[in-house]
């Protein structure tokens, strides 16, 4: 059967040695380091971890400025590893969890804090909070067969020069395998599927005309521009 309409192009992420990665959906985990859990006023006991979502055209691609979206006065940049899933699975058990991996990148899980607030305080969905156009700027993705699996190295966010973030992937209160298997029990996941997995603590706003440098040990780096 014919489309009514053209349909809409797949969001795509330059992988590092060619190819582009299809991006199918994505999933973020929410307060999964214990000192950013705290600043958010949570507990950082292992409390299962949760997760929401953002639409796949949410990706802001490499070397592409984010326009400062409406609706906000309180933007925030929350750095993270982003995992890409290469093989599709459900109850992926933690053992077995790596060999879904297609790759890993440097991201930032952008939101209007501001909602996100309101939000939680209403008992409202994140949706409007977290899943805006843009919100999620990726860099290159690297192959996990190139890195190895990614358990440990410094993570961090320069705003304008100035250490904003700082801290350790191996700080992941659930690591890579263990937000794989817990997810997978949830929705079945599929290649093409990006996890933000949560970000270190100092999170903090942004306006228009700052520069946001990210950095994870052993990938390429993330530049994002707010215009
Ligand atoms: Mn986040």
């Amino acid at each position: 059967m014919e489309f009514a309409l053209p349909p809409p192009p797949v969001p795509a992420v330059p992988v590092i040695g060619g190819y582009a990665f299809p991006v199918r959906r994505i999933f973020c985990v929410g307060r999964n380091y214990a000192a950013h859990a705290r600043e958010m006023g949570h507990d950082p006991d292992r409390e299962p971890p949760f997760f929401f979502t953002k639409p796949a055209d949410a990706i802001l691609l490499p070397g592409h400025p984010m326009p400062y979206p409406p609706g906000t006065r309180d933007l925030h940049h929350e750095i993270e590893l982003v995992v890409a899933i290469g093989v599709a699975g459900a109850d992926i058990p933690v053992a077995t969890a790596q060999a879904h991996v297609f790759g890993y990148a440097v991201g930032l899980d952008m939101t209007r804090r501001d909602l996100q607030n309101e939000a939680k305080k209403l008992g409202r969905p994140w949706d409007m909070a977290k899943g805006f156009d843009g919100s999620a700027p990726v860099a290159p993705i690297h192959r996990a067969s190139e890195t190895g699996p990614l358990e440990r190295g410094a993570i961090w966010l320069d705003v304008n020069g100035g250490r904003r973030q700082a801290g350790d992937l191996e700080e992941l209160i659930w690591s890579v395998p263990e937000v794989i298997a817990t997810l997978s029990g949830l929705v079945g996941l599929e290649p093409g599927d990006l996890i933000f997995t949560g970000t270190p603590e100092g999170v903090a706003s942004v306006i228009r005309g700052d520069r946001l440098h990210g950095h994870i040990d052993g990938l390429t780096d993330l530049d994002v521009t707010l215009v």
